[in-house]
């Protein structure tokens, strides 16, 4: 059996600084906030090469925050891509805005930047591009659209720990960039957990108001805030993962490099890498017009494999009210009916990942 993700791996490698961690917080006394959370701040954001990072507690919760800090509201609209994971679009209407969906680049998957100018309206507010299964977005012609226009970029960085774009880690191109470290990220935490980071202070400072209750004195309330707060002992399990995530993207390079070679000929559409980015690869995401005959294949095989993601946002009944046809989005519709995900992590063997591209390859794929 080769499954889709180990997640008990991560545990295992690192049981006894884990638990020691964890042993820390619990002796400490401190279980809101506090100094093993400022701690992972410090050192995330450091990671990032961002002045600011701020600790809360999901990542659906740093884009909804982010997006408040923003005064992004009712009447606003947020450009969103038609292709993501559906937190991206929920974000956008927890806050009262309306997502103005976009068309991918077919080749990458993500946001296309060339598709971005046509979609902005009087009452865009700002653009919220995601860094889809860790490859960065291409960020240069959406920052110049961005300041062209007056928008504020927020970023969804949460599969794209690490990536890199031109050189630098994602982590403040754009105004505020959003984390998540739900346990199969690439930095997970053992439970719920996110953050936001950015070099504007202002919005630190705002974000780390309204993750409290938009309290910054106890009992004195400026805002209408919500409790976001990182947990310490998921930051303490952060802060001994995070010191071994750039040996664990590695082995994920690695293992997409392996996946490369051995499915070359197959006849799948594989992950297309454009110059000057770096992917997190926290998936690997091949396409075939027959995609549920591969994976019940694999299946079969005892391999593990994922959709990400099969439904898109647009043809969700949650969206229903927005009255968009499938047909509106096609780009988004045709991936979410031939993507599938390979096993992919950083504790998947480099046998395996061969076994799995030997065994797809063993029969003709369309
Ligand atoms: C995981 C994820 C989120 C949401 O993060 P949570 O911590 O689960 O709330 C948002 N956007 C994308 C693209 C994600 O993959």
């Amino acid at each position: 059996m080769i499954p889709f993700l180990d997640l008990g791996a991560a545990y295992r490698e690192l049981k006894s600084d884990i638990d020691a961690a964890v042993q820390r917080v619990l002796a400490s006394g401190w279980y809101i906030l506090g100094p093993e959370v400022e701690a992972f701040e410090a050192e995330w954001a450091h990671y990032c090469g961002a002045a600011h990072a701020v600790g809360l507690a999901n990542g659906l919760d740093a884009l909804i925050l982010a997006l408040r800090a923003l005064d992004v509201g009712a009447g606003d609209e947020v450009i969103v891509p038609s292709n993501t994971y559906i937190a991206t679009w929920l974000a956008v209407t927890a806050v009262g805005a309306r997502p103005v969906p976009v068309e991918p680049d077919p080749a990458t998957h993500n946001i296309d930047p060339a598709r971005i100018d046509a979609a902005i309206t009087p009452a865009t507010k700002a653009i919220l591009p995601v860094h889809l299964y860790g490859q960065p977005v291409d960020l240069d012609p959406i920052l110049a659209v961005a300041r062209a226009r007056g928008l504020a970029v927020v970023e969804d960085a949460a599969q794209a720990h690490g990536a890199r774009y031109r050189g630098r880690r994602i982590g403040a191109h754009g105004d505020v960039v959003c984390w998540s470290f739900y346990p199969g990220k690439n930095l997970g935490a053992l439970g719920d957990a996110g953050a936001v980071t950015t070099d504007r202070a202002d919005l630190a400072d705002r974000i780390r108001v309204l993750r409290n209750y938009g309290s910054r004195v106890k009992y004195v309330n400026e805002t209408q805030g919500v409790n976001s707060r990182l947990d310490p002992i998921q930051a303490a399990v952060l802060r001994v993962k995070l010191r071994h995530l750039d040996a664990w993207t590695d082995r994920r390079r690695a293992i997409a490099a392996a996946y490369g070679e051995g499915l070359g000929d197959s006849g799948l559409i594989l992950p297309v890498t454009p110059e000057g980015i770096d992917p997190a690869w926290h998936l690997y995401v091949v396409r075939s017009t027959d995609r549920d005959g591969l994976q019940q294949r694999l299946t079969a095989a005892g391999m593990g494999t994922l959709i990400h993601y099969p439904i898109p946002p647009h043809m969700q009944a949650a969206y229903a009210g927005l009255a968009l046809q499938p047909e509106a989005l096609p780009l988004a519709r045709q991936l979410a009916d031939e993507v599938i995900s390979l096993p992919m992590g950083p504790h998947l063997a480099m046998s395996s990942a061969r076994e799995v591209a030997v065994a797809i390859a063993s029969e003709p794929v369309r």
